[in-house]
């Protein structure tokens, strides 16, 4: 330990549902635990606010009651290209919760299990030194951990970044909330639509309180191809699909603007090197990064979060063995979700795939389930201390 750094046995650095699970699960365990979260207070986070079964699951075994926060019902998938539209029923029941409220509701639930939250802290950079990690915050000070745990979702951490080559990261990322006029909003419930355009995909389905969550990738080409505006986006999207026009047709924005993200390296899993310093676990996207229309982004950060509170308990600072592990549970499904990722991407992959669906409405329900979780993995990772 360097004298005048605090040390702490577990630093968790940010606040997204893998640092807030892994937080809740530690400190549930009787371990001291410090999450440090760099908004000060609830905020909007580009996703399609899209919760799988095994999302569920996770959020129930940490006493998240989605009922209780308003989260919508979604039973069924339906994949639009032009005007051919593929539909099935999803092989689960999934659930709609806007990012603000789960996100807020999952630090509650880490504050109350015993877990330190310093919210408006950010993390500058991070390295090992003798007596495990050190962390330097924005704010000057410093502190020592014996085990980090880096869950800072797509932002990288100086002395963390990820090694993200062979991956591809040329789309922009937006979410926006919308109120849609009464009779679309009607059509759209207990649905989720993803709709193709050329250039990338966009994603609608209803949140609380009945709001649409309108959620889209796009490639930098076609969005420098449409002056970078977000309204000609819109309209050259609705030009596309008018099943998208439809919807969108008196819709209102809820909230000011819309959100946008950059960079995203889908693909990207990471892969520990023999040299590696243990004490370094890495959750949610900072571990793997699955493509967005699987909407199972958020239960690999959740099922990240929960081995790796357990690979603590069992093994300590043992990171090497955690990555192992958990690597190997996520790899299967996010390089069959990544060719499909890139086979939606150009129009005649587009049309082929939403034909495909239609004819074979079972290929749908297969590759929903081929692109998430296997249930072996999450049933050991509930049981496991
Ligand atoms: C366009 C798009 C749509 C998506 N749609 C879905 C979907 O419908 N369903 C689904 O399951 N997944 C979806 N995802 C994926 C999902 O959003 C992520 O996989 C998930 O949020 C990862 O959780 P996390 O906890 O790792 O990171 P995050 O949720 O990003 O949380 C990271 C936290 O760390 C904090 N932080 C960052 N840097 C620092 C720092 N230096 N110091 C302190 N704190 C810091 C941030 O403020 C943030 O709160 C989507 C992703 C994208 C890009």
């Amino acid at each position: 330990m360097t004298p005048g750094k605090p040390m702490e046995e577990v630093a968790i650095v940010g606040g997204g549902p893998a640092g807030s699970s892994a937080a809740c699960l530690l400190a549930r365990a009787g371990r001291p635990v410090l999450l440090m979260e760099r908004s000060a207070e609830s905020h909007h986070k580009v996703c399609g606010e899209f919760l799988s079964v095994e999302a569920q699951d996770y959020l129930a075994h940490l006493g998240i009651d989605l009922d209780r926060l308003g989260a919508s019902a979604i039973s069924s998938v339906r994949i639009i290209c032009n005007r051919t539209i593929a539909e099935a029923a999803l092989p689960f029941r999934a659930r709609g919760l806007s990012r603000k409220s789960l996100d807020e509701a999952l630090l509650n639930a880490a504050a109350s299990s015993g877990a330190r939250i310093e919210r408006g802290a950010t993390v500058r950079s991070i390295a090992p030194d003798r007596a495990g990690w050190s962390v330097d915050r924005s704010s000057g000070d410093q502190l020592q951990a014996h085990a980090l745990f880096l869950a800072t979702g797509k932002h990288d951490l100086r002395g963390g970044k990820r090694v993200t080559a062979r991956t591809r990261d040329d789309m922009i990322g937006f979410k926006t909330h919308l109120a849609l006029a009464p009779a679309q909003r009607s059509a759209l419930d207990g649905a989720v639509e993803i709709v193709l355009f050329p250039g990338g995909y966009a994603g609608l389905q209803i949140v609380e309180g009945g709001i649409a969550n309108l959620c889209l990738l796009v490639s930098r080409e076609c969005f420098d191809g449409v002056g970078k505006r977000w309204d000609k986006l819109l309209e050259f999207i609705c030009d596309s699909s008018s099943p998208m026009a439809s919807r969108l047709d008196g819709a209102a924005p809820v909230t000011p603007r819309p959100l946008a993200i950059f960079g995203i390296p889908y693909g990207f899993i990471h892969t520990p090197l023999p040299s590696e310093p243990e004490g370094l676990f890495r959750l949610g996207d900072q571990l793997a990064v699955t493509p967005s229309f699987t909407g199972d982004g958020m239960s690999i950060a959740l099922h990240s979060g929960f081995i790796s509170a357990s690979a603590f308990l069992r093994h300590g600072r043992e990171s090497s063995i955690y990555h192992r592990e958990i690597r190997s549970h996520v790899r299967a499904q996010i390089r069959i979700a990544s060719l499909i990722h890139d086979a939606g991407r150009w129009p005649r992959g587009q049309q082929k795939l939403v034909t495909i669906f239609q004819t074979w409405p079972g290929v749908l329900r297969s590759v929903a389930a081929l692109t998430r979780l296997r249930s072996g993995a999450i049933h050991r990772a509930l049981v496991a201390p």
